[in-house]
């Protein structure tokens, strides 16, 4: 929709026959991503090609690559696809990341670090929303936890206290130019996003710093495109990196309306060679993803959200992906809060989950928030 907004006009490659994308689409091809006749017939109509799924596999994106531009690039989705050399990469680059080992066929259990007890098993590949995640109390319950995730390659992070999730949304152009989102709060429930707000309460130095992991993490990647970096913000203050994302991402949402230009506009510049927006941010905003569980009464039975109630709300807006069957967990929608303050978007969003019945975003501390732009 941003493509179309800027006159582009959009080919979705999508497996699925009535996804989301393929709905606002002037194509759609129905083909597996790594159908390679699809790919031919992609490349040949379009000029560029992004990914707004980081699953698609990398050989692909390599495919694609010979015949059009591609951005990101192949080898950074690569490298997000894969939590070990996500970790390696970050640390590579001088940044920290949460105390982890590998966990495969070969590793011997007895030569893990206790220290990482209690933690949490990730499979290397494929996890989002917390899927591909086991808790793991003690080295003894290892292997249990290991069978369950189907003897795949994994990632044992030591479960950390965090005072707070952070994400950074950085623009990265061809030509090395980078412009930075205000760093984002997050608040996850059950391993999924649930609540985001623009800009997080931070310090002007801790937002530089959250800045600059970003910056230097796009950098090493010879990023093109939107990238998403998932921080920890540890009991003492320490930013680790969690993850990073190869694309427009879950906690950037309100910058549809909360910005300037939003992330989505800004990954249609780079994909295009166009110089990237002004990520200034206009008004505060907490967003609230809609999951599939809203669309459910408490005795199971179908209900409709009362949305009619929630855009009776000043600030309120409502975005529904129109995917056809809800179910629990599945992320259906979001709603964005602007308010002139967080306080004032805090006590409008609450309202939207009283209405909705979800838990209200964490309290919002009086002026809290001094990021400047990099
Ligand atoms: P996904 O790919 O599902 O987003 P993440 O690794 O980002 O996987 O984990 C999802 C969420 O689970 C995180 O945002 C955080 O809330 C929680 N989490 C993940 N790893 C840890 C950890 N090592 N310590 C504490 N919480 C964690
Ligand atoms: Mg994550």
């Amino acid at each position: 929709m941003a493509a179309q907004s800027m006159g582009y006009r959009v080919c979705v490659l999508d497996p699925v026959a009535d996804g989301p994308a393929g709905a606002v689409s002037e194509r759609q091809i129905v083909a597996a991503y790594d159908d390679l006749g699809a790919l031919e017939q992609l490349a040949a109509l379009c000029a560029a090609v992004t990914t707004e799924f980081e699953n698609v596999p990398a050989p692909s994106l390599r495919q694609l690559a010979r015949d059009c531009l591609v951005r990101p690039p192949a080898d950074a989705v690569a490298v997000a696809q894969d939590r070990i050399a996500e970790k390696r990469f970050v640390l590579a680059c001088g940044i920290e990341v949460v105390p982890h080992a590998v966990v495969t066929a070969r590793t011997d259990v007895q030569s893990i670090d206790s220290a990482l007890f209690p933690a949490i098993l990730k499979t290397a590949h494929l996890g989002y929303d917390g899927k591909g995640q086991v808790d793991v109390v003690g080295r003894e319950d290892l292997h249990t936890a290991w069978l369950q995730l189907r003897s795949v390659d994994c990632v044992l992070e030591q479960r950390l206290a965090l005072r707070r999730e952070l994400s950074v949304i950085v623009a990265r152009g061809s030509d090395g130019a980078k412009a930075y989102f205000p760093v984002i709060e997050n608040e996850h429930r059950n391993g999924i996003l649930a609540t985001s707000m623009i800009p997080a309460q931070l310090d002007a130095q801790q937002a530089q710093r959250a800045h600059a992991i970003a910056a230097r993490i796009a950098d090493a990647l010879q990023y093109v495109g939107v990238l998403c970096v998932e921080l920890f913000e540890t009991d003492h203050g320490q930013l680790l990196v969690n993850e990073i994302a190869p694309r427009p991402h879950n906690s950037g949402h309100a910058t549809i309306e909360a910005c300037a230009s939003s992330q989505f506009a800004q990954q249609v510049r780079a994909l295009a060679g166009m110089p990237l927006g002004d990520t200034a941010l206009l008004t505060p905003a907490i967003m609230l993803n809609l999951l599939g569980d809203l669309w459910f009464g408490s005795d199971g039975a179908p209900q409709a959200p009362a949305f009619e109630q929630v855009l009776a709300i000043p600030g309120a807006c409502l975005h529904l992906y129109g995917k056809r069957d809800a179910r629990p967990g599945r992320k259906m929608g979001h709603v964005t809060v602007l308010g002139q303050s967080l306080a004032l978007a805090h006590q409008r969003a609450s309202r939207v989950t009283d209405i909705l019945g979800l838990e209200p975003p964490r309290p919002v501390a009086p002026g809290a928030c001094q990021q400047t732009l990099p």
